[in-house]
């Protein structure tokens, strides 16, 4: 099966452990507020590629990535899981580890293949209530727990990521509520702040498409710390 895909990072340090590439896939079912990437919401059957012409561009960079691995990002990347698992099982046979960056919001058949193939989890938890999730998202907390609960089940060592954007959810009752939730899951080896940004407003007008969150300011250093410290309690 082909995949639909946007572009590929080389190198990056931010996307899971160690030195590894990016593939953004096209396509996600969110719609959350401050999304970055709104030039990978709709898939450009173009850009169609096959598993093996994609690892074969990937195991370019294997004496770099051997230290880490290939992250599957987005969109998201479950709307495509079937091309993942495939691309997956060829990376295994590089020994090159796997990652999947996503919002959880999706499963099935494909998905549960994806999870046999899959070594590490970047989880977004992006609101920590209900009401928050579906405004600002479309999607569901519930949803994210759920895929969460199939992580652990899975035992698939996850990195949590939350994005604080001014005047939504900067504030250490979100962040309480945030450690209460991921309590009880030992797969969770770690939960990362991430300051709200504004980088993609270009992409935006670009696409011809209104940034909800165009007039909300960055998220300062200093919040972003305090915040690091209540997690850290
Ligand atoms: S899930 Fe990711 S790609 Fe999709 S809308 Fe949200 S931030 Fe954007």
């Amino acid at each position: 099966m082909d995949g639909f895909i946007h572009s590929i990072q080389s190198f990056s340090t931010m996307d899971g452990p160690g030195i590894r590439s990016v593939v953004f896939m096209y396509g996600c079912p969110l719609r959350c507020v401050y999304c970055h990437n709104p030039d990978t919401w709709y898939a450009q059957r173009q850009n169609a590629t096959s598993p093996h012409e994609l690892v074969e561009k990937l195991l370019r960079f294997l004496p770099y990535i051997k230290s880490g691995g290939v992250t599957f990002s987005g969109g998201e990347p479950l709307l495509q899981s079937e091309f993942i698992a495939e691309c997956a099982e060829m990376l295994h046979d590089h020994n090159v580890s796997v990652a999947i960056d996503t919002s959880g919001e999706i499963y099935n058949d494909s998905v549960a293949k994806l999870l046999t193939r899959t070594d590490i989890a970047l989880l977004d938890i992006k609101f920590t209530n209900e009401d928050d999730y579906r405004r600002y998202t479309g999607g569901s907390l519930e949803g994210a727990l759920n895929f969460l609960e199939r992580l652990e089940k899975r035992n698939i060592g996850t990195l949590i990521r939350h994005v604080v954007v001014p005047g939504l959810n900067d504030n250490a009752e979100d962040i309480f509520r945030l450690k209460e939730i991921l309590k009880p899951y030992s797969v969770v080896k770690r939960t990362e702040l991430l300051p709200f940004r504004k980088l993609c407003v270009s992409k935006y007008e670009e696409l011809e498409l209104e940034f909800p969150l165009k007039d909300t300011p960055e998220l300062s250093e200093e919040k972003l710390r305090q915040l690091e410290e209540v997690l850290e309690q």
